[in-house]
């Protein structure tokens, strides 16, 4: 495609609808949020997985399952203009995890623990807490079929919501069961919407006789008090699976971790079988779930790997970072150490390298670059290294650099006498600096 080169001022090209731009200051928010992650990873050793965000769209039709909603209404699909393949943006991201350890035979030598941290595509309405390209973090722990696990990463998810301040947010937890169990509540399901199909909607009704267990995450209010008195999994449940549930209770019991055991919580995917579970706030009006998880036992057999336990969550990154605004509990960002104000570009020789060394040492500089009239005024500076945060400013006056020097100014504990010192003397003062810091 050509364009022309006129001069006339081009319209905007603005982002796509529901795709969001994350720009500083709030991106060190972001930041941050991940850096507490990845710490919390760390300690829990989950190790971190980067998959493709374009994967095949098999992989989300077979593992999510066909009749749900990702797959039947929310997927960026399209097909390679080149090769024709069918291709999909993930709109989530266990399908890929588990692609990815069977393709790379993962777990060959025993169970793995993984996380992720990345953006996710679904054509859903746009609204608070609800995009078209949203972030989601998520653990993933394969290999691992035992009820401690299942604990386990709720309590990785439960510390951090400690960790950051969190408040408000209800663990419910309910247990979906084996397929046999799924499979007599299915046929009980079936029965019992067949005798109210007058109050279902055109989806519920296709849906009825294809994937029964949907009809009960439906959003539709009219519907709701049909479904609050539909049968319930829960009662169902074998001997077996009624353990398992018990066992991740009494886990999270002796580790005073509050929960509410919610009989009418399903999941989105058909992935998921025994512990499933959210942690939901009622601050952020319907869009409440901030994370959400479950066991997947059936589904690496599902994706081409050797039969293997799972479990695993992912929380909606912009729904946390919202929450935490809502609590007032932002995490600390991080300050500028020193800008550098600096008179004349003739200087610039001497001034770059002696920043490189704060650098070297670990603190942070923001130098003043030149405009096409060359250095701002001093005063113009001045005002910058103010509004920047900066702790110190560092003058390099035409004069100082000559004599080989750089003057320093507190911008913030005006106690702080100005002074200055040879530049060979910086990477001293810049260790006196990290070292308060
Ligand atoms: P919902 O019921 O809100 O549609 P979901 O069940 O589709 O959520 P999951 O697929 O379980 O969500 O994804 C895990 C988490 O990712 C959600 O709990 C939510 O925090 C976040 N999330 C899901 N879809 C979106 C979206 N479109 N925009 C922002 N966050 C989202
Ligand atoms: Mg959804």
């Amino acid at each position: 495609m050509s364009e022309s080169h006129s001069l006339r001022k081009a319209d905007k090209i603005v982002a796509v609808k529901g795709m969001n731009d994350i720009l500083p200051p709030e991106s060190a928010v972001w930041e941050a949020l991940e850096a507490r992650v990845r710490d919390l990873m760390r300690r829990f050793a989950f190790e971190n997985v980067r998959t493709p965000i374009v994967e095949p769209t098999a992989l989300f039709v077979r593992g999510l399952g066909e009749v749900t909603d990702i797959v039947e209404k929310e997927m960026y699909s399209f097909e390679d203009r080149l090769n024709g393949e069918a291709l999909t943006l993930r709109p989530e991201n266990t399908a890929g995890v588990v692609r990815a350890a069977v393709e790379h035979s993962l777990l060959y030598n025993g169970p793995k623990r993984l996380y992720y941290m990345g953006p996710m595509f679904r054509h859903e309405r746009p609204q608070r807490g609800r995009y078209r390209q949203f972030h989601q973090i998520g653990a993933e722990a394969l290999g691992f079929g035992g009820a401690e696990i299942d604990a386990e990463v709720i309590l990785m998810a439960h510390m951090l919501w400690q960790e950051l301040g969190l408040t408000g947010v209800e663990l419910q937890i309910n247990s979906l069961g084996q397929p046999a169990e799924r499979n007599q509540h299915r046929a009980a399901l079936i029965q019992y919407f067949e005798s109210h199909v007058d109050v279902l909607d055109e989806e519920a009704k296709r849906r009825l006789h294809l994937n029964p267990l949907r009809l009960l995450d439906s959003k539709n209010p009219a519907m709701q008090p049909v479904i609050e008195a539909a049968p319930k999994l829960i009662d169902f449940l074998g001997d077996a699976s009624r353990a398992h549930l018990q066992a991740v209770k009494d886990i999270l019991d002796s580790h005073g971790v509050p929960y509410v055991v919610n009989p009418r919580l399903v999941r989105g995917m058909d992935y998921y079988n025994l512990t499933v579970f959210e942690f939901v706030t009622t601050k952020l009006g319907s869009q409440g779930t901030v994370c959400a998880g479950g066991r997947y036992d059936y589904l690496i057999e599902q994706i081409g790997g050797k039969p293997a336990p799972a479990v695993g969550w992912a929380m909606g990154v912009e729904r946390v970072l919202e929450l935490l605004k809502e609590s007032g509990s932002a995490p600390a960002l991080p300050v500028l150490d020193a800008f550098a104000v600096i008179t004349d570009v003739s200087s610039l020789s001497k001034v770059m390298p002696a920043l490189q060394t704060l650098r070297q040492a670990g603190v942070s500089v923001q130098m003043q670059a030149s405009g096409p009239e060359g250095m701002p005024s001093m005063k113009a500076q001045f005002k910058r290294a103010d509004s920047s945060g900066a702790r110190f400013a560092l003058i390099f006056g035409a004069d100082e650099v000559q004599a080989g020097h750089v003057t320093i100014k507190s911008l913030r504990d005006g106690e702080i006498p100005q002074k200055t010192i040879p530049l060979s003397d910086m990477a001293a003062w810049a260790a006196g600096m990290t070292s308060v810091a």
